[in-house]
């Protein structure tokens, strides 16, 4: 199929089974995401994002030895309901690697979600939830290589601003980062320029 000339390894690509080919965020995120650039996707849900920007991670969480508490790939979500969507397809998608995702949120014990990310190699989580795990030095995301914001609009629209902007104090400088976001406000813009660098754009 079209998605063996993606170049994932091939125990990822059984998380594409059912689908007959890329879709065209895919097609058009993967070549950009695998040469390593920084990218802003204007896209909404529905479109295929999550294995848009998660093969990419997980294959790059496959490339690097585990390390307890230090996931490699950190994805920021505005809600609890998309950060916990979000972590299912990773995991699924992860699970034939072995590769551990944890999701964490707000509103739920704090030491269950701590027990889960000493074994993942891939964190999802809503701002507040993430910063306070940063914080309180559960979670070192220093050796963090792939940053994913979803959904960028949404987040700044719910003040998670602070909350985002604090979580990268936290990530190295040699990181690759990602954005999506279903429009650019300013705000947006000024994040991106803030935390992407020479970013390609995307529009779905
Ligand atoms: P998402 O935008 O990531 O929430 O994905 C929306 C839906 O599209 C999910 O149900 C996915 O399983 C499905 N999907 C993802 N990639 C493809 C693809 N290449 N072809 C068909 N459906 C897909």
């Amino acid at each position: 199929s079209k998605f063996e000339y993606a170049g994932f390894p091939a125990t990822l690509l059984q998380s594409c089974k059912g689908f007959e080919k890329p879709s065209p965020i895919q097609a058009q995120c993967w070549p950009i995401i695998l040469s390593g650039r920084d990218m802003i996707g204007i896209a909404s849900t529905g479109s295929g994002k999550t294995l848009a920007f998660g093969l990419p991670g997980l294959t790059k969480a496959l490339a690097v030895k585990f390390t307890a508490y230090q996931p490699s790939m950190v994805c920021i979500a505005p809600t609890r309901e998309l950060a916990v969507q979000i972590a299912k397809v990773l995991e699924e998608a992860g699970k034939p690697c072995d590769l551990g995702v944890a999701c964490v949120y707000g509103g739920s014990p704090k030491h269950v979600q701590a027990k889960l990310l000493a074994k993942a190699a891939i964190v999802v989580g809503t701002p507040g939830r993430l910063q306070d795990f940063m914080n309180d030095g559960t979670c070192d995301i220093s050796k963090c290589r792939y940053m994913v914001l979803d959904e960028a609009d949404r987040m700044l629209d719910l003040g998670f601003e602070k909350a985002i902007r604090e979580i990268f104090s936290y990530t190295p400088k040699d990181r690759q980062t990602l954005m999506f976001s279903a429009t650019w406000p300013q705000e947006a813009a000024k994040l991106a320029g803030d935390f992407l660098s020479t970013a390609v754009q995307v529009t779905i």
